[in-house]
């Protein structure tokens, strides 16, 4: 792997290079090991010679398993064929080894996370390092003993996917889900959250039956125990070539109404002006320890940035790949696989 001269990648006032905040080269908080203090005078002095190195991304997000109990049409993972086996715990601990400036985590890619055996000891390890840990699940495996690991893991927010209140839509929308033991389990992790510092929310995909009978969603919602709703209004494609379903018109309901807190999200649809942040703060590990792009770009067979298990982060991070990735961002000449990320705001 080639690794460029850091020089080449950044003007030397540490601004983003498709503009923007200003970096923060130095994180004096994490120098709390020798191999820490030793990456953080390393970039001092490349600084000093004029160089000043990127700094390494404060959050991640690390993909547990790519197994999952349920087939969603809206999913990626229900089309692909990818088999490898869950994240072990000995690679987790060596993913957070390699960031030396790491502060949050998702602990999700493609697929259900409380299926990795070791997730919830993922979670505590994470926590035991100051890491905010969250995590999105489909709401199937909350059976009691999972609800009462969960709650004492030190996990910081949970995501639980919920997207109809009608039994038959959400089977149509999630396949292999039990709409009573889903009822069950969610409710029965709400109440034992409840207690605790544990932020839970709902998380909706935006569709037209949903949008149809919001209010009556939002009193499911409401009677599942979750007061935070947060809809998604742009639906990937997961990098292919296809219109993304999107509710622009939503963007003005943010609302509170029968105590549900509701957020619409447009979050994933960039523009030249305001870039795709992923390049340059944040980055994907999957299952097997590849290094990708981003949570939509999650299958290693599409554009594998390199191989933490192989090649240590710091490399990586400054490879030809992600200079390529990260001038493909920053120029506006993005990668076909990033057109519906920016559809709605810039013309291709
Ligand atoms: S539950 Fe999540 S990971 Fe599983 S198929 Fe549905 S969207 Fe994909
Ligand atoms: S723009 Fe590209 S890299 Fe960024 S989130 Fe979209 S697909 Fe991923």
């Amino acid at each position: 792997m080639e690794i460029l001269h850091i020089s080449s990648l950044y003007r030397h006032d540490n601004r983003h290079p498709a503009g923007g905040n200003e970096y923060h080269l130095f994180h004096k908080s994490t120098m709390n090991t020798t191999q820490n203090r030793f990456r953080f005078y390393r970039r001092r002095l490349l600084a000093l010679l004029g160089c000043p190195a990127l700094p390494e991304p404060v959050q991640a997000d690390i993909e547990p398993t790519v197994r999952c109990n349920l087939r969603c049409p809206s999913c990626q993972h229900s089309r692909w064929s990818r088999n490898v086996p869950d994240m072990p715990l000995t690679l987790f601990r060596h993913v957070l080894d390699s960031f030396p400036d790491l502060r949050n985590i998702k602990l999700q890619g493609m697929g259900e996370p409380l299926l990795n055996r070791h997730c919830i000891a993922m979670i505590t390890e994470a926590a035991g390092r100051n890491i905010a840990v969250k995590i999105y699940t489909n709401g199937t495996q909350f059976s009691p003993e999972n609800i009462e690991a969960l709650v004492g893991s030190g996990v910081q927010e949970v995501f639980v996917s919920c997207d109809h209140h009608h039994p038959e839509t959400l089977r149509k929308m999630r396949p292999g889900l039990d709409f009573t033991d889903y009822m069950r389990g969610v409710s029965a992790f709400t109440r034992q959250a409840a207690g605790s510092r544990i932020s839970v929310a709902a998380w909706a995909l935006a569709s037209r039956e949903l949008l149809d009978d919001f209010d009556t969603f939002r009193q499911f919602v409401q009677y599942l125990g979750l007061s935070r709703l947060y809809v998604q209004c742009a639906i990937t494609s997961w990098g292919a070539n296809q219109t993304v379903e999107n509710f622009p018109s939503l963007e003005e309901k943010n609302s509170v109404k029968n105590g549900i807190e509701t957020t619409f999200l447009h979050t994933n649809l960039f523009s030249r002006e305001t870039p795709c942040p992923w390049p340059f703060y944040h980055t994907y590990i999957s299952a097997e320890g590849k290094v990708l792009p981003c949570c939509i770009l999650s299958d290693p067979a599409r554009r594998p940035l390199g191989d933490l298990t192989r090649i240590p982060f710091h490399r990586i991070w400054n490879s030809r790949r992600y200079f390529d990735f990260r001038k493909a961002i920053s120029s506006g000449n993005i990668w076909e696989e990033c057109r519906n990320c920016y559809r709605k705001r810039m013309p291709s």
